[in-house]
C-alpha cells in the first residue's frame, strides 16, 4: 500500500532498527518502547489488521509466530506479551498489521 508507514519501513523507505528480516516478514524496534524490550513484527505485504486475516494469509501470520518464538529463544525472553491491537478503541494507531513483542517489566493483567 502507497500510503503506509509499516510497508514503507517493510520496504527499508523509512529507516528503522531492524531485528530481523527473511521474505515473508519484518522484526523492528518501536520508536517509543513501552518496556526495556519492544520490538515489532509485521508482514511484509500489507495486511491491515488481524481483522483481515483470511485463509489466503493466514499462513504469513503462522510463520510471524515462529519467528517470534525463535527471537524470543535467542533473546532469552523468559516471559514476555505478545499484543495486536485491532481498531481505534483498542489502541491501533497504524493500520498494517503489526505484533507488539514486550518483556522486561512486569506486566498488569487485564490491561488498561
Ligand atoms: P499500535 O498503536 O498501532 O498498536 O502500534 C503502533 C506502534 O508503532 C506504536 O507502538 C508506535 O510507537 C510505533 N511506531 C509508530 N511510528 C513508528 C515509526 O516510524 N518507527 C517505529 N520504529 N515505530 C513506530
Ligand atoms: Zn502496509
Amino acid at each position: 500500500m502507497s500510503n503506509c508507514l509499516f510497508c514503507k519501513i517493510a520496504a527499508g523507505e523509512i529507516p528503522s532498527n531492524t531485528v530481523y528480516e527473511d521474505e515473508v516478514c519484518y522484526a523492528f524496534h518501536d520508536i517509543a518502547p513501552q518496556a526495556p524490550t519492544h520490538f515489532l513484527v509485521i508482514p511484509k505485504a500489507h495486511i491491515g489488521s488481524v481483522s483481515e486475516v483470511t485463509a489466503d494469509n493466514s499462513g504469513t501470520v503462522a510463520h510471524i509466530f515462529e519467528v517470534i518464538a525463535k527471537l524470543a529463544k535467542e533473546q532469552n525472553l523468559e516471559s514476555y506479551r505478545v499484543v495486536s491491537n485491532i481498531g481505534e478503541q483498542a489502541g491501533q494507531s497504524v493500520f498494517h498489521l503489526h505484533f507488539h513483542v514486550l518483556s522486561g517489566r512486569d506486566m498488569t493483567w487485564p490491561p488498561g
